[in-house]
């Protein structure tokens, strides 16, 4: 942006200088020098869902914000087309999650960064299971990714894009710092909507489809068991995996089991049927929105007031 902004400036300087050469002394009558920073929006790349959302809530119309990681697909073990890797190279800003979610961010060539997970106190990844050790995704790190799922993590999220956008785009700081604080400020109702709705449940134990759900859990004194006991919902379940999950449910006497929008749901239905009163709900990761959702404007926000909605389900809460 500054470099084109001075190269923009200078061939104005120069077309001025030409015009006083020639005599030309109605200067008002030539066109105006492209206003580069009042019309050219900041090219910002998110990796997955989430940051797209969180830019572009902050982003607001001073930056084109776009995705990585399309609609629809699951982000677990993704690997960007060289095509994206170009598209990278030219925006002004990438915007990443961290914590060995995108172990390819690192192939983009970026002229700026923002590791999102930077200043958050990161937890461990559980133990992967011996089927399971050779995932791809997660062989960098044992590093738990999943803090977006914290509305309060989240928002540390945002302050570090606010950040970012203002370091690449100064010009448009305040504004950048405004809808930072107004979509905070939607969190932190996040927050308290999610304390409000869980705060009279007969249980705390659920049964997520993979372990995306710690930070979350810990945010509001859950325990969070999952069918993958991976980091990621890909790769096998061992049939014993699914016995256990069957006696633990049985035992906590839990009824919902959860599956995701971006996974096969037929393993979670064949657990739910061999349990009492078994049932699957969604509980989504928020990964990644299918078209429809995306069409239809749902964000980060909407997709936590219904998990919110299916947990209440399974946790048996009164409101
Ligand atoms: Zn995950």
């Amino acid at each position: 942006m500054d470099m084109d902004k001075k190269i923009i400036v200078g061939i104005a300087a120069a077309a001025v200088a030409v015009a006083i050469a020639v005599g030309v002394i109605a200067i008002s009558t030539q066109p105006q020098p492209l206003a580069s920073g009042d019309t050219e929006k900041v090219k910002v790349i998110a990796s997955f869902f989430p940051l797209y959302d969180f830019a572009s809530n902050v982003g607001g119309d001073k930056a084109d914000v776009s995705v990585i990681v399309p609609a629809g697909i699951e982000p677990h073990d993704w690997e960007p087309t060289p095509r994206n890797i170009a598209d990278a190279g030219n925006a002004d800003l990438i915007i990443y999650n961290g914590a060995g979610f995108e172990g390819w961010v690192a192939q983009l060539n970026a002229k700026n960064a923002v590791d999102t997970s930077r200043g958050i106190e990161l937890m461990e990844g559980e133990h992967e299971e011996e089927g399971e050790a050779k995932e791809e995704g997660h062989e960098e790190s044992a590093l738990d990714p999943h803090i977006w799922l914290d509305p309060v993590l989240a928002k540390k999220q945002v302050e570090s894009i606010r950040n970012g956008l203002i370091q690449v785009d100064s010009a448009n700081a305040d504004y950048y710092r405004q809808n930072a604080q107004q979509y905070i400020a939607e969190l932190d109702s996040l927050d308290a909507f999610i304390r409000s709705e869980l705060s009279n449940c007969e249980k705390t134990d659920f049964i997520a489809f993979h372990n995306a759900f710690s930070y979350f859990a810990k945010r509001y004194g859950l325990t969070q068991h999952s069918v993958h006991e991976g980091l990621s919902p890909e790769g096998e379940v061992l049939p014993q995996r699914i016995s256990e999950i069957k006696q633990l449910a049985t035992s906590l006497g839990i009824n919902i089991i959860y599956s995701e929008d971006l996974v096969d749901p037929r393993l979670a239905n064949v657990i739910a049927s061999e349990i009492p009163n078994g049932q699957v709900l969604v509980l989504s990761p928020i990964e990644g929105l299918d078209r429809e959702e995306q069409e239809k404007g749902f964000g980060y926000i909407e997709k936590m007031r219904q998990n919110v909605e299916n947990l209440k389900v399974g946790l048996k809460c009164q409101s």
